[in-house]
């Protein structure tokens, strides 16, 4: 698979949201690419979401903020190279947010009792004080079908249920050992998510999983919901667009349990109770479905990106932890940035997989 040309064939292992944009857009940037996934494409953490473009997110690290506003302002052109390949066009599912302020901040722009029996008449405030943010939200799986048959429809090589073993670096190239042989490649970048603590070893920092279940219910007639609510404990998710109009997703738990992804009535049962807490109108309507997927989660609760320390030529992109879909765009570019030996549009130090965590950092 070596090829000693100006664009050199990169190896992907993961075929995640984060493994599957950097493919395409590396495909863009004429790079031969191969994706390795040691399951089916887009079947974890990347089809679990809820598809909140939280860039916004008060719980957020304040150090997010600028590679999220980046994938921002790719998106639109992140979905119409989507469409252009695949002839599915995703649509954003909902375009306000309706997010309660934390307890001791204030907002100018928070809205009065009269302004929410306006918005949401269903809605039983208890305690929260909220504000509306311009935040859109998309349907994960409907991105998940656009964004398959858009590799499908290049000449980006994938290759499913082939799980990368161990890697080993030569002078130019790395050796990758598959449960499908043995493949060679200039440059090799981890984009295994919650696993990738199995496929990179790291020197400071360690992904772990982090689950989150997830349940959906159909919304009752009562209650048109257009916008998603959004406290710390809860979100209500809607989908108002598609085959799965009329639903609302209800999330998430946060969960250390490892790669353990079983659902438990009980946890869902609790996070029914707080939605119905806030729109009482979802108490008794019927569950549609109900998952669970694993969240890379870092220390600091930012992402990795980038070379690791004492090889160059593996690099890493995960730990997107929360914000996995909202941050795809920005991550693809910057990785590919990287990987065409450019100056990367943003600063990436607070992203780099060797800083090292300060040890008062409060896990989010
Ligand atoms: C319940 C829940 C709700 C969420 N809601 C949102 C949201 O609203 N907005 C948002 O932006 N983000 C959200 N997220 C976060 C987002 O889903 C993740 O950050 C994102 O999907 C991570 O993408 P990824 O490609 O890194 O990981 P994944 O999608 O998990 O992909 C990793 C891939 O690597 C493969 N792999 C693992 N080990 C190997 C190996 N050894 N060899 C080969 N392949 C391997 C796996 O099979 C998998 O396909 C949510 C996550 C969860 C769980």
């Amino acid at each position: 698979m070596h090829h000693p040309s100006s664009h050199p064939d990169i190896c992907i292992a993961g075929a995640g949201i984060i493994g599957l944009s950097l493919a395409l857009e590396l495909h863009h940037r004429g790079h031969r690419v191969t994706v390795l996934d040691q399951g089916d494409p887009l079947a974890e953490a990347s089809a679990a979401a809820a598809g909140m473009l939280a860039a916004q997110d008060p719980d957020n690290p304040p150090q997010l903020r600028p590679l999220a506003d980046l994938s921002l302002s790719l998106y639109p052109a992140f979905l119409d190279r989507l469409y252009n390949f695949s002839g599915t066009r995703v649509p954003f599912q909902t375009h306000t947010t309706l997010q309660s302020l934390h307890t001791n901040h204030t907002s100018p722009n928070e809205l009065t009792a009269q302004d929410l029996s306006h918005l949401l008449p269903a809605l039983t405030p208890t305690g929260h004080r909220f504000i509306l943010l311009n935040e859109h939200s998309l349907d994960p799986r409907q991105l998940a079908i656009a964004l398959l048959a858009a590799v499908h429809a290049t000449t980006i090589d994938l290759r499913t249920h082939t799980a990368i073993l161990s890697t080993r670096s030569t002078n130019s190239s790395i050796e990758i050992t598959t449960s499908n042989g043995i493949v060679h490649s200039s440059r090799f970048v981890d984009c295994t998510g919650a696993w990738a603590t199995t496929t990179s070893r790291l020197s400071h920092l360690q992904i772990a999983p982090r689950k989150g279940q997830m349940v959906a219910v159909a919304l009752p007639p009562s209650l048109p919901l257009h916008f998603v609510v959004r406290t710390p404990d809860i979100y209500i998710v809607p989908r108002t667009i598609g085959p799965t109009a009329g639903r609302a997703i209800i999330g998430a738990t946060i969960e250390d349990t490892g790669f353990d992804k079983s659902i438990h009535p009980d946890d869902i049962h609790h996070l029914r109770a707080l939605a119905a807490a806030l729109l009482p109108p979802l108490a008794n309507t019927p569950q549609l479905e109900a998952w669970s997927g694993l969240r890379p989660a870092t220390p600091d609760g930012l992402p990795l990106l980038g070379a690791l320390p004492e090889d160059p030529n593996h690099l890493i992109a995960t730990g997107h932890y929360r914000n996995g879909i909202l941050l795809a765009p920005a991550t693809a570019h910057v990785m590919a940035q990287l990987l065409s030996n450019e100056a990367p549009s943003l600063d990436l130090t607070s992203f780099s997989p060797d800083r090292l965590v300060p040890q008062t950092v409060e896990v989010p």
